[in-house]
């Protein structure tokens, strides 16, 4: 009898709670698939964690952002570097493990290299021929920038020729549009970056807004005219800041409207990573490329390579994980609140 009522309290309690049994059933079956789930995120979680330890990643280290202008034979000014010299400062940054993203990557924080390897930005102010020149077929001439940068990446496997070119009206020598946009839709064809340096190189520095906004705007129309996408990015002419600096990130100058995610000055250090409390969109620090002497001694390429190879720690190194923001974690309070969701201290 007893078993008998118990069965049937089992049964009464099966078919009057019919509805209740069912959510019963359908509340316990995603608590298990739940439970499952986080355990497979905490899993991954520690994997990603261990990845991060074995490479000693620092996503929120420095990021050198490197300066280039003109690539010749005889340079002219402390801005030019032979064709010897440049590929000789590309084939440095192959040996410190370095791999090259654009600057609308690296301001968006979206940077992904392999774990352990450092972040660094290429930059080319002012589009001469130096950089990008070809014959009637489409060939690189030998010796520019661009086609020393394209060999040093394919005898350099892993080292990714990716770099941003400033433009202004000079736009690679050109003179007709078909011409200037040809140079352009290569450049885009080949996974370059544009980026706005103004129409005509114009000093900013204590210039009405609307003289700013015009000379910015019109950077932006040489660009968006020949066909390209509006650029991420400026470059201040002479490094040179407006009055306020917000002018040169965003505005509006007849029916053009501006908008960069980041704008970068001359400077003389390694930028801070997009990802830590140091960063200013506003005003991103560049590195001159030059060897170590006299004015360079300290503050230009080489001598910052050198120092980021011995102050490793302070260098930006990746996980490997384009998704996360991995860091030692006593480096937390260093963390942009904007990235908070992707962070991985360890
Ligand atoms: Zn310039």
């Amino acid at each position: 009898m007893r078993m008998l009522g118990a069965g049937l309290i089992v049964i009464g309690a099966l078919s009057a709670g019919c509805g209740g049994a069912n959510t019963a059933a359908n509340v316990a079956k995603p608590q298990l698939d739940q439970a499952a789930v986080l355990r497979q995120a905490q899993a991954a979680k520690a994997a990603k964690m261990a990845a991060a330890v074995k490479v000693k990643a620092n996503e929120l280290g420095q990021i050198p952002v490197i300066m280039f202008h003109r690539v010749i034979d005889k340079p002219a000014t402390q801005d030019d570097r032979t064709p010897q010299q440049f590929r000789s400062d590309l084939e440095r940054m192959v040996k410190d493990d370095y791999v090259p993203i654009s600057a609308a990557e690296f301001v968006s924080g979206k940077i992904d290299i392999p774990a352990g390897k450092h972040a660094v930005v290429l930059t080319f102010d002012d589009s001469s021929p130096a950089q990008l020149s070809m014959d009637e077929l489409g060939q690189l001439k030998p010796n520019t920038a661009v086609a020393i940068l394209l060999d040093v990446a394919r005898k350099n496997p892993g080292f990714r020729p990716a770099a941003t070119f400033y433009v202004t009206r000079d736009m690679f020598g050109k003179t007709t549009p078909e011409e200037q946009s040809q140079m352009l839709l290569w450049l885009k064809q080949n996974g370059f970056d544009i980026g706005n340096h103004t129409r005509d190189h114009l000093n900013l520095l204590g210039k009405s807004q609307k003289e700013v906004t015009a000379e910015i705007a019109a950077g932006q129309r040489l660009v968006t005219d020949l066909g390209g996408a509006p650029p991420i990015t400026l470059a201040l002419p002479y490094g040179n800041q407006p009055r306020k600096k917000e002018w040169a990130a965003n505005g509006k100058s007849g029916s053009t409207v501006y908008k960069h995610a980041g704008v970068f000055l001359a400077g003389y250090t390694p930028a801070p990573a997009p990802f830590s409390k140091n960063f200013d969109p506003l005003g991103i620090p560049r590195i001159r490329a030059m060897d170590k002497k006299g004015d360079c001694s300290q503050f230009c390429s080489t001598a910052w390579f050198d120092w980021l190879k011995t102050n490793s720690d302070q260098r930006y190194t990746s996980d490997g994980d384009p998704t996360t923001v991995a860091y030692p974690k006593f480096k937390a309070p260093f963390l942009r609140k904007a990235f908070a969701q992707r962070a991985l201290p360890y």
